[in-house]
């Protein structure tokens, strides 16, 4: 299987001969393990992905069971399975955001966003921030703001990036979150007005931003982003495709906020990424541009039936479950007072932050200069010390999510307490060696 592997698999992000991937053998709820029979606490979620957990035996039989009726039928057709699913996510979404566009994942998600967005307002700008990451398609991996983009660029044109707010590090010098949330609006603002409102199609962010750092926005940002964009006429396009479908304690996060988006894109949680599955929520309005003149974009596997029937499977799951309350109750009473304990013992944890099942922690050298453990950025020898936290927790069996100098506690929102407290009790100990840095 290494063999096979190394010959023959090209993998993501990597350069292919500094990398030795773990084969795994099966999964099980919150647990994978290998051939070994090295079990694994799963508390990155895969790519903070499997929500449901790993195997669900209800999941997994409802794509057996479409498997053997109907494996796929191109877009053009109806389908019932793909008609349940999307009548079950627009009846979950806020606002009139009725109708589903099916991709295969986020990035074609953003992709066909953005393409909305500018077939809508007839303009081509994207805004979007440098603390983000939208997908490595064109336009999707031009919108990210993280360092994965510039080995990637020219890709799409007319994409101009903006700060969010990040209170812990802000980029506007701001003493509360109160007035980090005041002037990133009137950043946000500046920015449009320098670059001319009318050339703007939409304002894309995370709703809490993911892989850059769960940064939940402060009180007051997401209604001000609402506004700015109904203000000049621009399409708000909310990324949920880390933050939806259960990570932040709720089916969509802006839930959270009780703010509507124009566009919703979503992934991941929705079926778990039991088969690729992604989409585009579509408010009335826009959904109305395209009700005379054809949208100008489509995909052969748009609306998949083993894929949507996963989806209509998994949305009954966590209707059934409670695992939308669940996830909230463990962020609530398990994962803030278990972090803020580490944090008390930890003097590396510089920030605790977080909702739901969506936890950040930033490890510093210093608590006063906020030095981050290892640099933006970090390649390399540069990347050390967050390697060793990891091969601690993974040497104890605790599979975590890493992020230059971050910690990401993310497990299934179907981890039980017990789970997450056994996670936490092996982060402690892989936290004493970022304390060595300290
Ligand atoms: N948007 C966000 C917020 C993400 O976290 C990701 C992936 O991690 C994507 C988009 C891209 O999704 P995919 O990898 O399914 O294309």
């Amino acid at each position: 299987m290494r063999a096979d592997d190394r010959a023959h698999v090209f993998h993501s992000w990597s350069a292919q001969s500094l990398i030795n991937p773990l084969p795994i053998a099966g999964a099980e709820g919150s647990y994978f393990w290998d051939y070994e029979g090295k079990r694994y606490l799963d508390f990155s979620s895969q790519l903070v992905n499997i929500n449901i957990g790993h195997q669900h035996p209800r999941l997994v039989a409802a794509i057996q069971e479409q498997a053997a009726k109907l494996c796929t039928i191109q877009p053009a057709f109806a389908n019932d399975k793909r008609g349940e699913a999307a009548r079950l996510i627009a009846e979950l979404a806020p606002g009139s955001l009725n109708k589903v566009f099916f991709t295969n994942g986020g990035a074609e998600a953003n992709e066909n966003a953005i393409r909305m967005a500018r077939g809508h307002t007839g303009r081509h700008k994207v805004l979007s921030t440098y603390r983000s990451y939208h997908g490595s398609t064109a336009a999707a991996i031009t919108a990210t703001g993280d360092p994965r983009r510039w080995a990637n660029e020219p890709t799409a044109v007319g994409v101009v990036h903006f700060w969010g707010p990040y209170p812990y590090r802000s980029p506007f010098y701001s003493a509360s979150p109160e007035q980090e949330t005041q002037r990133a609006l009137q950043h946000l603002r500046d920015t449009i007005v320098f670059e001319g409102a009318g050339t703007i199609a939409a304002v894309l962010i995370e709703t809490v931003v993911g892989t850059n750092g769960i940064l939940v926005p402060p009180p007051g940002y997401l209604d001000g982003v609402r506004a700015i964009c109904d203000e000049f006429g621009i399409v708000f396009i909310a990324d949920e495709v880390m933050a939806g479908f259960g990570r932040c304690g709720e089916w969509f996060a802006v839930d959270r906020w009780g703010v509507t988006p124009d566009l919703i894109t979503f992934a991941k949680g929705v079926n778990s990424g039991y088969l690729p599955l992604g989409g585009v929520l579509v408010s009335d309005e826009i959904a109305a541009t395209f009700a005379e003149r054809p949208f100008p974009g489509g995909l052969t596997y748009s609306g998949h039936p083993l894929a949507c029937a996963s989806a209509v499977a998994s949305i009954e799951i966590f209707k059934e479950e409670g695992i939308i309350e669940h996830a909230r109750a463990l962020g609530d009473d398990v994962i803030a007072p278990g972090l803020a304990a580490l944090q008390e013992k930890h003097p590396s944890i510089g920030e605790v932050r977080g909702l739901g099942v969506f936890w950040a922690l930033e490890l510093v050298r210093n608590r006063e200069t906020k030095e981050p453990l290892v640099p933006f950025n970090a390649s390399g020898a540069a990347a050390g010390p967050m390697n060793e936290v990891a091969a601690a927790a993974k040497e104890r069996g605790l599979w975590p999510f890493t992020h230059f100098n971050r910690v990401h506690v993310v497990p299934p929102c179907t981890a039980t307490a017990d789970e997450v407290r056994q996670g936490l009790s092996i982060l402690d100990e892989a936290l004493d060696v970022a304390d060595r840095y300290y």
